[in-house]
Protein backbone atom coordinates (compact mmCIF):
# COMPACT_ATOMS: atom_id res chain seq x y z
CA UNK A 1 0.00 0.00 0.00
CA UNK A 2 1.78 3.36 -1.18
CA UNK A 3 0.62 6.14 1.35
CA UNK A 4 1.09 9.86 -0.22
CA UNK A 5 0.38 12.91 0.62
CA UNK A 6 0.23 14.77 -2.94
CA UNK A 7 1.03 18.17 -1.42
CA UNK A 8 4.78 16.09 -1.85
CA UNK A 9 4.58 15.98 -5.63
CA UNK A 10 2.65 18.67 -7.16
CA UNK A 11 6.25 20.83 -7.57
CA UNK A 12 8.21 18.46 -9.01
CA UNK A 13 12.02 20.44 -9.33
CA UNK A 14 12.99 20.04 -13.18
CA UNK A 15 15.86 17.96 -12.06
CA UNK A 16 13.33 14.94 -9.79
CA UNK A 17 14.33 11.67 -10.94
CA UNK A 18 12.48 10.18 -13.43
CA UNK A 19 10.62 7.50 -10.93
CA UNK A 20 9.46 10.29 -8.86
CA UNK A 21 8.15 12.60 -11.72
CA UNK A 22 6.00 9.45 -12.74
CA UNK A 23 4.91 8.63 -9.93
CA UNK A 24 3.64 12.69 -9.66
CA UNK A 25 1.75 11.91 -12.95
CA UNK A 26 0.48 8.75 -11.86
CA UNK A 27 -0.86 10.35 -8.39
CA UNK A 28 -2.47 13.79 -10.19
CA UNK A 29 -3.87 12.03 -12.23
CA UNK A 30 -5.84 9.64 -9.96
CA UNK A 31 -6.59 12.22 -8.21
CA UNK A 32 -8.35 14.26 -11.14
CA UNK A 33 -10.20 10.76 -11.85
CA UNK A 34 -11.20 10.15 -8.65
CA UNK A 35 -12.54 13.85 -8.29
CA UNK A 36 -14.07 14.06 -12.14
CA UNK A 37 -16.14 10.95 -11.12
CA UNK A 38 -19.00 10.07 -8.82
CA UNK A 39 -18.15 9.96 -5.34
CA UNK A 40 -19.50 7.32 -2.56
CA UNK A 41 -18.21 4.15 -5.14
CA UNK A 42 -15.23 2.73 -6.45
CA UNK A 43 -14.87 2.72 -10.14
CA UNK A 44 -13.29 1.61 -13.15
CA UNK A 45 -11.30 4.96 -14.49
CA UNK A 46 -9.23 4.78 -18.40
CA UNK A 47 -6.49 5.15 -16.05
CA UNK A 48 -3.77 1.95 -17.21
CA UNK A 49 -1.37 0.91 -14.94
CA UNK A 50 1.72 1.15 -16.36
CA UNK A 51 3.69 -0.94 -13.67
CA UNK A 52 5.90 -3.75 -15.31
CA UNK A 53 5.77 -6.62 -12.93
CA UNK A 54 7.55 -9.29 -14.59
CA UNK A 55 8.89 -6.92 -17.14
CA UNK A 56 5.57 -6.87 -18.54
CA UNK A 57 3.43 -3.69 -19.25
CA UNK A 58 0.58 -4.50 -16.94
CA UNK A 59 -2.73 -4.22 -18.58
CA UNK A 60 -4.63 -3.17 -15.50
CA UNK A 61 -6.62 -0.35 -14.94
CA UNK A 62 -6.52 1.64 -12.10
CA UNK A 63 -9.92 1.47 -9.35
CA UNK A 64 -10.56 4.88 -8.08
CA UNK A 65 -12.49 5.58 -4.73
CA UNK A 66 -13.50 9.20 -3.24
CA UNK A 67 -15.89 9.13 0.24
CA UNK A 68 -18.42 11.62 0.10
CA UNK A 69 -16.46 13.41 2.43
CA UNK A 70 -13.24 14.80 2.05
CA UNK A 71 -10.55 11.67 2.66
CA UNK A 72 -7.83 9.84 1.18
CA UNK A 73 -8.78 8.90 -2.15
CA UNK A 74 -7.97 4.88 -2.54
CA UNK A 75 -6.51 3.32 -5.55
CA UNK A 76 -5.76 0.11 -6.82
CA UNK A 77 -4.84 -1.63 -9.91
CA UNK A 78 -7.54 -4.04 -11.36
CA UNK A 79 -5.16 -6.33 -12.40
CA UNK A 80 -1.60 -6.80 -10.37
CA UNK A 81 -3.12 -5.25 -6.85
CA UNK A 82 -0.91 -2.10 -7.15
CA UNK A 83 -2.63 0.21 -4.36
CA UNK A 84 -2.57 3.38 -2.77
CA UNK A 85 -4.15 6.37 -0.46
CA UNK A 86 -3.32 10.05 -1.37
CA UNK A 87 -4.25 12.70 1.01
CA UNK A 88 -3.71 16.04 0.76
CA UNK A 89 -5.62 16.70 -2.52
CA UNK A 90 -8.28 18.87 -1.67
CA UNK A 91 -8.00 22.38 -3.27
CA UNK A 92 -4.80 21.09 -5.64
CA UNK A 93 -4.86 22.01 -9.16
CA UNK A 94 -5.70 18.06 -9.67
CA UNK A 95 -9.26 18.77 -7.67
CA UNK A 96 -11.43 18.57 -10.57
CA UNK A 97 -14.58 18.52 -8.14
CA UNK A 98 -17.88 20.68 -8.79
CA UNK A 99 -17.77 24.12 -7.13
CA UNK A 100 -21.29 23.46 -6.20
CA UNK A 101 -21.28 19.59 -5.20
CA UNK A 102 -23.02 16.83 -7.25
CA UNK A 103 -20.54 14.35 -8.73
CA UNK A 104 -23.13 11.82 -9.82
CA UNK A 105 -22.81 10.23 -13.21
CA UNK A 106 -23.97 12.29 -15.76
CA UNK A 107 -27.06 10.44 -18.02
CA UNK A 108 -25.28 11.81 -21.66
CA UNK A 109 -24.31 9.33 -24.10
CA UNK A 110 -21.00 7.30 -24.53
CA UNK A 111 -18.92 7.92 -26.52
CA UNK A 112 -15.79 5.16 -27.25
CA UNK A 113 -12.54 6.42 -27.73
CA UNK A 114 -9.24 4.34 -28.07
CA UNK A 115 -6.90 4.36 -25.23
CA UNK A 116 -4.08 6.47 -27.89
CA UNK A 117 -7.20 9.28 -28.28
CA UNK A 118 -7.42 8.95 -24.37
CA UNK A 119 -3.63 9.74 -23.86
CA UNK A 120 -3.69 12.68 -25.93
CA UNK A 121 -6.93 14.37 -24.61
CA UNK A 122 -4.88 13.51 -21.22
CA UNK A 123 -1.70 15.47 -22.17
CA UNK A 124 -3.06 18.67 -23.59
CA UNK A 125 -2.03 21.85 -22.15
CA UNK A 126 -5.19 24.00 -23.79
CA UNK A 127 -8.27 22.17 -21.79
CA UNK A 128 -10.13 24.23 -19.23
CA UNK A 129 -11.61 22.39 -16.01
CA UNK A 130 -14.87 21.66 -17.72
CA UNK A 131 -13.35 19.41 -20.52
CA UNK A 132 -10.92 18.07 -18.19
CA UNK A 133 -13.41 16.66 -16.16
CA UNK A 134 -14.97 15.23 -19.20
CA UNK A 135 -11.80 13.54 -19.76
CA UNK A 136 -10.84 12.08 -16.44
CA UNK A 137 -13.93 11.02 -15.68
CA UNK A 138 -13.71 8.55 -18.31
CA UNK A 139 -14.22 4.72 -17.53
CA UNK A 140 -12.07 1.62 -18.78
CA UNK A 141 -14.43 -0.28 -21.17
CA UNK A 142 -15.56 -3.19 -18.93
CA UNK A 143 -15.91 -5.85 -21.86
CA UNK A 144 -12.90 -4.78 -23.49
CA UNK A 145 -14.56 -5.83 -26.96
CA UNK A 146 -11.31 -6.19 -28.37
CA UNK A 147 -8.02 -6.66 -26.69
CA UNK A 148 -5.78 -5.46 -29.15
CA UNK A 149 -7.82 -2.53 -29.17
CA UNK A 150 -8.43 -1.26 -25.43
CA UNK A 151 -10.34 1.95 -25.14
CA UNK A 152 -12.51 3.75 -22.30
CA UNK A 153 -16.17 5.88 -22.19
CA UNK A 154 -16.22 9.26 -22.17
CA UNK A 155 -19.73 10.75 -21.12
CA UNK A 156 -20.29 13.45 -23.85
CA UNK A 157 -22.92 15.00 -25.71
CA UNK A 158 -22.33 16.72 -29.41
CA UNK A 159 -21.71 20.26 -27.26
CA UNK A 160 -19.10 18.69 -25.53
CA UNK A 161 -17.57 16.84 -27.82
CA UNK A 162 -17.45 19.99 -29.89
CA UNK A 163 -15.73 21.61 -27.49
CA UNK A 164 -12.94 18.96 -26.85
CA UNK A 165 -13.24 18.51 -30.64
CA UNK A 166 -11.76 22.40 -30.32
CA UNK A 167 -9.37 22.03 -27.76
CA UNK A 168 -7.68 19.66 -30.15
CA UNK A 169 -7.64 21.68 -32.93
CA UNK A 170 -6.13 24.67 -31.13
CA UNK A 171 -3.45 22.68 -29.90
CA UNK A 172 -2.52 20.85 -32.89
CA UNK A 173 -2.48 24.37 -34.42
CA UNK A 174 -0.14 25.43 -32.51
CA UNK A 175 2.46 22.08 -32.21
CA UNK A 176 5.52 22.99 -33.60
CA UNK A 177 6.34 18.87 -32.61
CA UNK A 178 5.75 16.95 -35.87
CA UNK A 179 5.18 13.71 -33.86
CA UNK A 180 2.84 15.25 -31.11
CA UNK A 181 1.08 16.61 -34.39
CA UNK A 182 0.28 13.63 -35.68
CA UNK A 183 -1.23 12.20 -32.38
CA UNK A 184 -3.39 15.72 -32.14
CA UNK A 185 -4.39 15.33 -35.44
CA UNK A 186 -5.72 11.40 -35.06
CA UNK A 187 -7.32 12.47 -31.93
CA UNK A 188 -8.84 15.43 -34.28
CA UNK A 189 -10.35 12.72 -36.32
CA UNK A 190 -11.36 10.44 -34.24
CA UNK A 191 -13.31 12.53 -32.26
CA UNK A 192 -14.93 14.31 -35.29
CA UNK A 193 -16.26 10.37 -36.41
CA UNK A 194 -17.66 10.13 -33.22
CA UNK A 195 -19.42 13.04 -33.39
CA UNK A 196 -20.83 12.20 -36.38
CA UNK A 197 -22.25 9.28 -35.09
CA UNK A 198 -23.47 11.09 -32.12
CA UNK A 199 -25.13 13.58 -34.48
CA UNK A 200 -26.88 10.67 -36.66
CA UNK A 201 -27.86 8.41 -34.00
ZN1 LIG B 1 -1.23 -3.13 -12.54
Amino acid sequence: MFVSDLHHFLEMPDDAPGPAVRMAEHLTAVVRAATAGPAGLAWVSALGCGRRPGRKRCRGRMVVFRADLPAPIEWRCDSCGDEGVISGWEGSYADLRRPRGGGSRSTKPEVRVSDEVMVVLRDLRLLGTDCERMVFAARADPDGADPDRPGAFLDVDAEDLDELIGCVAAEANHEDDRRRQKRLDGAFSALSEALGDLDGS
